[in-house]
């Protein structure tokens, strides 16, 4: 007796696409606004993330070197990176909404759970669910490696493997079977991907079907999902820890000193929100981002290549206006977090050939301001 049910998924869906196409519609109007207001408030920036080549053809250096955010939210909507784009969240959603209303119309007779399993093929196929259990074993190998080898004095042994142990721990829940999200079904036509610790001995990350949709770029992935790892860790997934380190203390430290981070967000330790947890998964996924950009660096052939995949790591970043307000409050604003925390990795400054001053620009680490 599946009628019921499905009658109603099948409306909320097809509601879900009006809503969304309507939606969708307004964003880029308000969005073409505020950049024709931009563009023509600030003429002399160049927005487009090019390359500035010398007339002799060898590189200056990046555009995002005059500012990350500019160029990354104010520039183009879409930029190609040698392994793909990231488009607008709802793009992805209207897309898994339209696979979800075509198998509906191609197979009217069917079940619920027959639909959501045809869907789940079609999204989550055999190449893309691959492709993000290897990025999932790249990103908790450099994880650990990077925890493993900081000095006793940062991390005592046993931090050490309370926090190795914790990575280690998560799993990466990617359907098919569609049963595997059964408590949560939207999450197929979703550009969610998130971190959940359902006991302690199980720590699971899960990726929206929209997710694989929209952001098709391997340094998007790799950031994401470096981000919900690193929850796994956060200072907050530690508060019920009997765990101190001066790793942790040096960095909050930092981050004070940024002024990323408030007095009374250290002392709230999680209790109003997770603002610390967030600022920490920031940094530590811009940490492993940084690495993969550095890998792949010898295969970019022009620093618009590099610039492109630059911006794709965190294009989606941008906008948390659509979010809740605990959501807003829980993170920090998207220009500290494309600008302070991702932006100014001196590994990225020198890989963008940014001029000499992010030499002086100081970066936190876990030993410290560096
Ligand atoms: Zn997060």
């Amino acid at each position: 007796m599946h009628l019921p049910k499905y009658t109603a998924r099948v409306s909320i869906v097809l509601a879900s696409l009006v809503v969304i196409s309507s939606v969708i519609y307004q964003r880029y109007s308000q969005w073409e606004h505020q950049r024709n207001i931009q563009n023509s408030a600030d003429k002399t920036e160049d927005f487009n993330p090019v390359l500035d080549s010398k007339s002799d053809g060898s590189w200056e250096s990046s555009p995002l070197c005059r500012g990350f955010y500019k160029v990354i939210c104010q520039g183009k909507e879409i930029v190609t990176d040698p392994t793909g784009i990231v488009q607008p969240d709802v793009r992805g959603e209207v897309e898994a909404l339209r696979l979800y209303e075509m198998i509906l119309h191609e197979h009217p007779s069917w079940t619920n759970e027959q639909v959501d399993e045809e869907l789940v093929k079609r999204i989550y196929t055999p190449k893309r669910k691959r492709m993000l259990e290897e990025i999932f074993q790249w990103i908790q190998v450099r994880m650990i490696r990077l925890i493993r080898k900081q000095s006793s004095s940062i991390f005592s042994a046993e931090a050490k493997k309370l926090l190795v142990s914790r990575i280690e721990n998560i799993r990466l829940e990617i359907p098919p079977p569609a049963q595997l999200y059964a408590n949560e079904p939207d999450l197929f036509t979703k550009n969610d991907v998130y971190y959940e610790s359902i006991s302690a001995e199980r720590r699971i990350i899960r990726v929206g079907g929209a997710y694989l949709l929209s952001a098709k770029s391997w340094f998007n992935r790799v950031f994401t999902i470096a981000h919900e790892m690193s929850h796994s860790i956060d200072p907050c997934e530690l508060v019920n820890e009997k765990f101190s380190s001066v790793g942790y203390q040096n960095l909050l430290n930092c981050f004070q000193e940024l002024n990323l981070l408030k007095a009374e967000q250290v002392k709230d330790r999680c209790v109003k929100n997770h603002f610390l947890g967030e600022l920490f998964a920031d940094w530590l996924a811009t940490q492993i981002a940084v690495q993969a950009l550095e890998v792949y660096s010898s295969r970019f052939k022009t620093l618009d290549e590099i610039s492109n995949s630059v911006i794709n790591s965190v294009k989606d970043l941008c906008h948390q206006e659509s979010w809740l307000t605990q959501e807003v409050e829980s993170h920090p604003p998207p220009k500290d977090r494309i600008e302070k925390i991702f932006g100014s990795h001196p590994g990225l400054q020198s890989l963008l050939s940014c001029p000499g001053e992010h030499k002086t620009i100081r970066y936190c680490t876990f030993e410290g301001k560096k």
